[in-house]
């Protein structure tokens, strides 16, 4: 047996000091494709890929083989005078991934930090060009960029944020975009985003003292998963052009097929001025992040060391090898088998074994964007009224599910599913079956007690 010692140093994220004690973390030992594998010696499904980046599922054999041939060539080298040869093998097949507008490709170690290189780009671009005034961001309602101070000050999630927006810096925010609860109690198929008006009169007041304005394309995760249509993106770019704002889309969870199209932006056919990378970039081996930037912007960048236009920005672990070679085998898995598209067809039937789950009376919500899928628990199917928080329904749906060997963590009153590409029908299927007979004896549970 181990000891748990360790429970007593512990401090887990997200997590508070009871619930780590009343629920002590599973120990996980290994892992193959979807399943993970306690040291209770049972087996579990990884429906949410690891807080989403597990790309190819756990122990891809050719992201494994990729990272043991660099543990043997080289661990580590600084990026500052100096790149591995990997790196810049990596480099190369972003360029060829990426908008080719998106040219400059700027490494940091996780989305926070790719947001918060995004963040002091847009304000060192309007400082060198001489408009100093521009030093306030605008973010949408509900939007999750990373922990670290500056990703939380254009974060819109009251519980992470509100504390440490009081103490730090706030952004501008705007509605948002929730189709399910509309704010402005539209209905997606035949709205004009009015939830971007918000927008409109932030900029309209504050438009010439704001360097950017940074948002979550098609999909804001960390909330609850919701997903909106393209015609919201195509009224903040407008907007933002008009008001001469830098546009930074958050792309570190939904980058690299996870909606269906290479990057979210595609489903607008827009492309952003910044865009951060991350979570799927290694496959989920490694930590690595991307805020990749337009040529026009990189201009301003361009002088010599004496000149203000260098970016005084970088961290120790900066393009690490062992990091950019599951990256690179990840692109390749990428680019090799034509993901996301060949993927179309699992996604349809991901995209009906969801909309299976709707007929239950305390699922409503059902929503779905390529492998990102997701469903809201409600206490009344008509009034979308929620359970009360003290309820702690969806808590026991995560213990309930875990029980029977499926690993969904929901968020608020939301429970969803990030699979890994390559994922099988029968897989699906599993989870979809799981997750109805966990619904079942909460509910049942629920409504006898
Ligand atoms: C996860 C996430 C981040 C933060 O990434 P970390 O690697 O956890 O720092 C930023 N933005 C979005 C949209 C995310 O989902």
């Amino acid at each position: 047996m181990r000891s748990n010692l360790w429970l007593d140093h512990l401090w887990m994220p997200f997590t508070s000091h009871n619930e780590m004690l009343d629920y002590p973390p599973l120990v996980i030992e290994r892992g193959s494709g979807i399943y993970l594998y306690g040291d209770d010696g049972k087996q579990y499904i990884d429906a949410i890929g690891s807080w989403w980046v597990s790309a190819f599922g756990h122990c891809n054999p050719q992201i494994n083989d990729a990272v043991k041939k660099q543990l043997d060539k080289l661990e580590h080298v600084l990026m500052a005078g100096f790149i591995s040869d990997t790196t810049a093998e990596l480099t190369s097949l972003l360029g060829e991934v990426l908008p080719p507008q998106l040219k400059r490709i700027f490494y940091s170690d996780n989305g926070s930090t790719s947001v918060e290189v995004a963040l002091k780009i847009a304000l060192q671009y309007h400082a060198v060009r001489g408009d100093d005034e521009r030093s306030e961001f605008v973010a949408l309602g509900g939007g999750y960029h990373g922990d670290t101070l500056g990703a939380v000050s254009v974060g819109g999630i009251p519980s992470f944020h509100t504390l440490f927006q009081e103490r730090f810096k706030k952004a501008h925010f705007t509605d948002s975009p929730y189709c399910f609860r509309c704010p402005s109690g539209k209905d997606p198929q035949n709205c004009s985003a009015e939830c971007m008006d918000s927008l409109h009169n932030v900029l309209n007041e504050h438009g010439s003292r704001i360097a950017g304005c940074i948002f979550e394309p098609m999909v804001q995760g960390a909330i609850g998963m919701r997903i909106y249509p393209p015609k919201v993106l195509h009224r903040i770019f407008a907007l933002c052009k008009k008001h001469k704002i830098i546009t930074i889309a958050d792309e570190v969870a939904v980058g690299f097929g996870r909606t269906g199209e290479m990057f979210a932006c595609d489903h607008a056919g827009l492309v952003p001025d910044i865009m951060c990378l991350a979570k799927c970039l290694t496959g989920g081996y490694l930590p690595l992040a991307v805020t990749a930037v337009k040529e026009e912007i990189y201009d301003e960048f361009k002088g010599g060391p004496f000149s203000n236009r260098t970016l005084n920005h970088g961290h120790t672990f900066t393009g690490n090898p062992l990091a950019s070679a599951a990256a690179v085998a990840t692109l390749k898995l990428l680019i090799q088998d034509k993901y996301p598209k060949s993927a179309e067809s699992v996604m349809q039937y991901f995209a009906k074994g969801l909309s299976s789950l709707d007929n239950h009376k305390n699922i409503s919500g059902v929503r779905h964007l390529g492998f990102a899928g997701a469903f809201e628990i409600v206490k009344n199917k008509e009034t979308k009224e929620p359970f009360p928080k003290e309820t702690q329904v969806p808590f026991k749906i995560s213990q309930i599910a875990l029980q029977k060997g499926l690993i969904i963590r929901p968020l608020g009153n939301t429970v969803y599913y990030m699979p890994p590409f390559n994922i099988k029908i029968e897989e699906l299927d599993q989870i979809f079956s799981l997750t109805k007979e966990t619904i079942e004896e909460v509910f049942n549970e629920h409504t006898s007690s």
